[in-house]
């Protein structure tokens, strides 16, 4: 569980924002601001914030599905981004991506055999042409598909059932690494259920790890070891499952677990909510200072003037790291759990 297997340093994704009669630039989309993350081999580390935050992007230069604007990218122990096409090619063979929507993301007019059988064109070397078929069936025995799926089309399946689909495509080439973007988010809470539980049956088995991106943090916490809290481009908190959800220190973590909804009515009228005031500032021109300074009710007058630093505040809490300058000197408070 030790060995970090995909690193991201300083990760940087600026979009150009066009404007005037000749489209020239007028600003930057912040989406990603400075990200360092490593992820070791067979966990699951959780990615959450609201939506916008920059979480699905950073999830995307992860994969190099997008090419950051700054950074480095550690896979193996290469930095993918400095070498050729060969390091590419194998962090692209390793690292595959499960998407949000499976009602979108797979072909409409392909077979189910065909949709998971796409990425042995890309990369013909992990199975012999005449060897496709079975593993194709497989990989849907793996994914708790029939066989005879294969010769059926994405329609013909319920969204749990083209997530499975998905997620057999995404470990089709024996990747080390998984990102999962928003994976149940568009399943009923159900169906939800049943595809986390495939998610941690096939990590157990194949040795997977996993970027876990969501917007539920009870779905998060259900299925992380570690959890990375992001705020307008930047990750805000870090630390194992624990800390983050029985001791989160930064105020926009403390606000995004008191609104998790509380089942066991006798815990809810332990729990204070603490409600955001404001919106979320502009990814093209976030606040000086602290990012959440603008909506933070604990905000005095260095938060609007000096950028915290994402450190442990803390030697006890090893491996928790906070970007609030008062994490240390607040105790951590710790909002009923259900
Ligand atoms: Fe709030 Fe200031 Fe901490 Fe930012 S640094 S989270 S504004 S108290």
């Amino acid at each position: 569980m030790n060995d970090v297997i995909l690193s991201g340093r300083g990760l940087v994704k600026h979009y150009p924002i066009k404007g005037g009669v000749f489209r020239t630039t007028v600003g930057q989309v912040h989406a990603v601001d400075g990200v360092d993350l490593d992820l070791r081999a067979g966990e699951t580390l959780g990615v959450v914030g609201e939506s916008g935050c920059g979480k699905s992007t950073l999830g995307r230069l992860l994969m190099c599905l997008e090419t950051p604007t700054a950074g480095s990218l550690i896979f193996d122990g290469e930095d993918v981004l400095k070498k050729g096409a060969t390091e590419l090619r194998h962090l692209r063979r390793n690292v595959q991506i499960v998407f949000q929507d499976p009602y979108t993301s797979l072909n409409p007019r392909k077979t189910v055999g065909d949709i998971v059988a796409e990425p042995f064109e890309i990369h013909p070397e992990v199975v012999p042409k005449k060897g496709i078929r079975t593993r194709v069936q497989e990989l849907l025995e793996l994914v708790g598909m029939p066989p005879e799926a294969m010769n059926r089309y994405p329609h013909q399946f319920s969204g749990g059932q083209r997530q499975r689909i998905g997620v057999a495509r995404g470990i089709a080439l024996n990747p080390k690494v998984l990102i999962c973007d928003e994976p149940v988010s568009a399943l009923d809470v159900s169906v939800q259920a049943q595809v986390v539980n495939l998610l941690e049956k096939l990590q157990r088995e194949l040795g997977l790890a996993y970027v876990f991106i969501a917007h539920d943090l009870a779905v998060v916490r259900h299925i992380s070891d570690r959890v990375a809290v992001m705020y307008l481009g930047k990750i805000v908190e870090s630390g194992d499952e624990e800390q983050i959800y029985e001791h989160p220190t930064h105020p926009y973590t403390q606000a995004l677990l008191s609104a998790v909804p509380v089942p066991d009515p006798t815990l809810r009228g332990r729990r204070e909510q603490i409600v955001l005031t404001g919106d979320v500032p502009s990814p093209a021109n976030p606040p000086a200072g602290c990012r959440f300074h603008t909506r933070c009710w604990m905000a005095q007058e260095i938060c609007s003037t000096k950028e915290p630093e994402l450190i442990s505040r803390d030697d006890q809490m090893g491996g928790h790291v906070s970007a609030c300058h008062f994490a240390a000197v607040r105790a951590p408070e710790a909002p009923a759990q259900a």
